[in-house]
């Protein structure tokens, strides 16, 4: 693919050479590569390694810049030292907020182009959409610092104990923690764009339900202090994690005979040094929830 094409940016309208622009921010992609003993696979076509994740023509470079530097300070400080296993708790100014609309507002633009062509759409549901992203653009211009009625939340998905309502025999603990995916979800009055960063779960509400219930997730506008723990919900975008369990389990079962065999010899290869990677802890908090 060329590097860059004119369009006009999805962010400052403009017509300028646009960006292969990530939809999900680059360093999760290098971060799921760097500690993963295999290929990472797309759950879509399994019998092919994916290099990188989802890019599109979407952004000017400018507007690429805009949001960078917030991308680099989350990854810094919020997305590594939990990846990694090094701290629980993290203070946040406005950069947080920033950043999660940065990522949230993407995927709202590109799913809207599908939303709207698609006759059978709630019309009221596609009406509040549009505003919340026209809100969203705005406000990552810098045209207003407000969010009007739209709520981010982070929720850190930890180790599965137990979980009866979750089929184990699926991998809950392996999909949480290596699946990377954004997209946006209408469920009733809940509509809302949910993006799994390998176990940081990054939700933009549009409008709530009365009957979801989030407790020690909500980032707010300016400073704050958000903690890896004594976090619930209660919210149908738990449905996306069985979701994502039963993709990875269809993946599972279609992949050829070749590649599942490519798969085992790599990981033989590896020997003991298979033990480093963090997917081996997954696998292990699988295998007890089974027993
Ligand atoms: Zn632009």
């Amino acid at each position: 693919m060329e590097k860059t094409r004119p369009g006009r940016c999805a962010l400052c309208c403009q017509t300028k050479e646009l960006q292969l622009s990530h939809i999900v921010p680059h360093f999760v992609g290098r971060k799921l590569i760097k500690t993963s003993p295999g290929n990472i696979r797309s759950s879509n076509e399994p019998n092919r390694t994916i290099q990188d994740i989802f890019k599109q023509y979407m952004l000017c470079s400018d507007c690429e810049e805009r949001f960078s530097a917030k991308e680099t300070w989350f990854a810094n400080h919020i997305f590594s030292p939990y990846i990694d296993k090094k701290e629980k708790a993290f203070s946040y100014d406005e950069k947080l907020t920033y950043f999660i609309v940065s990522v949230s507002w993407r995927t709202l633009h590109i799913d809207l182009e599908k939303f709207s062509q698609d006759p059978l759409f709630n019309k009221d549901s596609l009406m509040i959409l549009f505003r919340a992203e026209q809100t969203m653009r705005e406000y990552l211009l810098g045209k207003r610092t407000d969010l009007e009625a739209i709520q981010n939340h982070i929720f850190f998905l930890d180790y599965v104990q137990s979980a009866p309502s979750l089929d184990s025999s699926m991998n809950p603990n392996v999909v949480m923690h290596r699946t990377i995916s954004s997209y946006s979800v209408c469920d009733g009055k809940t509509l809302f764009t949910v993006s799994n960063l390998m176990g940081i779960l990054i939700v933009t509400f549009y409008s709530m339900d009365t009957s979801e219930n989030w407790v020690n997730t909500k980032i707010e506008l300016g400073n704050g202090l958000l903690k890896a723990e004594n976090q619930h919900m209660t919210s149908v975008v738990g449905n996306e994690i069985q979701y994502w369990m039963e993709q990875g389990a269809a993946a599972q079962q279609n992949l050829s005979e070749k590649q599942r065999k490519k798969i085992e010899d790599k990981m033989r290869a590896l020997g003991d040094d298979i033990l480093k990677y963090p997917i081996i802890q997954d696998l292990f908090a699988d295998f007890e929830l089974e027993e």
